[in-house]
């Protein structure tokens, strides 16, 4: 998940008049869920994540974003993000995608998961009481997204599902404004939810991180399982697919588990489904452990490539060769970066310059 630096008003372009360049605390902006059963006695079930939360009159799910009320469910984020930037595609991070152009990128308090190593951690473990948001419609947001140069809008920072009905009018706009909608998620959500956003999503990138139950429940609060469930989901539906592993020091930085997940994703997805290896920084709750070692992530890529994925990229270390892209069938390298800065391109009409073959992505 790419980090945020939170509140940056001056790169939307908004006038000084504008009502959404003021930040308020504590901004509620409510719509009805279209994912909730309601049970006896005003409870509801909530059905939007694989966490199912039972939630009573006057209570909020584990996502501290959705409310009971009067025994019916409601989101308390649609409208009023808290982070709204305009980043390169790269930092996404998608490698596939546009290369060089920017993505209007937003999100709001709250996420299903409590991940141990959150780079956003002082949103993503938020209420929207707690944090200083926009007041933005969908309407508004396409505008700002057209007006800024942006070919995309991104649903990031913390997981998108927690703010989806926002998600999904945004990205409605923006299909018919001609941006594309790029998402990038844990990969917690179920699957009718999931199958609905793929009518509006273009891309995705899913952060797996890890390939054990243990991983997930010991440092995630969550589950391996529906994740794998949503990156087959998401290769069904035609939406294009990269994947993202943060590789963190004695936590999920064994070579064999990780094979094994390179595996899974040649056998499940495809070869050509490119994968990130990123360099983990100590911060939130895992301050005591290092960064992760250049020759770590380095090992890490020469056995995803040893299992026959083409495209394999390390993050979060700028100026690395492994984050160009190079041909997998004449090995020539036809994307050059360095950081979130493109350099040459050889690419014609999404194949590789020198020798033809079809790379995957969107290219145009
Ligand atoms: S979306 Fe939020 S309220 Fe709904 S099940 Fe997931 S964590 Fe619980």
């Amino acid at each position: 998940m790419s980090f945020c630096m939170f509140s940056a008003t001056h790169l939307l372009g908004f006038p000084k008049t504008s009502r959404a360049q003021t930040t308020q605390k504590g901004l509620i902006k409510t719509k009805l869920s279209p994912y909730f059963t309601s049970l006896e006695g005003g409870e509801i079930l909530c059905e939007l994540c694989p966490r199912r939360c039972r939630v009573s009159k006057g209570k909020r799910g584990f996502c501290r974003v959705r409310e009971n009320r009067d025994g019916k469910y409601y989101s308390l984020v649609y409208g009023n993000p808290c982070a709204v930037h305009l980043d390169p595609i790269e930092k996404k991070p998608f490698f596939h995608l546009l290369p060089g152009t920017t993505s209007f990128s937003l999100a709001t308090a709250g996420c299903n998961l409590q991940c141990k190593f959150c780079q956003n951690w002082e949103i993503s473990q938020a209420s929207p009481e707690d944090v200083y948001s926009f007041e933005i419609s969908p309407e508004s947001m396409v505008t700002k997204a057209k007006e800024v140069g942006a070919r995309s809008i991104a649903y990031t920072y913390v997981e998108p599902t927690i703010f989806y009905e926002y998600m999904v009018d945004i990205g409605l706009l923006a299909k018919r404004a001609g941006l594309l909608n790029v998402y990038h998620s844990n990969g917690y959500i179920n699957p009718i939810p999931l199958r609905n956003l793929c009518k509006v999503l273009d891309a995705a990138n899913i952060d797996l991180k890890g390939f054990t139950e243990t991983f997930y429940h010991e440092l995630c609060d969550g589950e391996l399982s529906p994740v794998l469930e949503t990156l087959k989901t998401l290769k069904k539906e035609k939406v294009h697919l990269e994947i993202t592993n943060l590789v963190i020091p004695t936590k999920n930085d064994d070579l064999s588990v990780l094979k094994e997940m390179c595996l899974w994703v040649k056998r499940e997805l495809g070869a050509d489904t490119p994968i990130h290896f990123s360099r983990f920084y100590p911060l939130y709750k895992l301050k005591s452990l290092p960064p992760t070692p250049v020759s770590t992530l380095e090992k890490t890529r020469a056995v995803a490539l040893s299992t026959g994925l083409e495209y394999v990229y390390i993050g979060n270390i700028p100026g690395h060769e492994a984050e160009n892209t190079f041909c997998p069938k004449c090995k020539k390298m036809i994307i050059q970066r360095t950081g979130y800065m493109i350099g040459e391109i050889h690419l014609k009409a999404g194949k590789c310059g020198y020798c033809g073959k079809p790379i995957p992505g969107i290219w145009a």
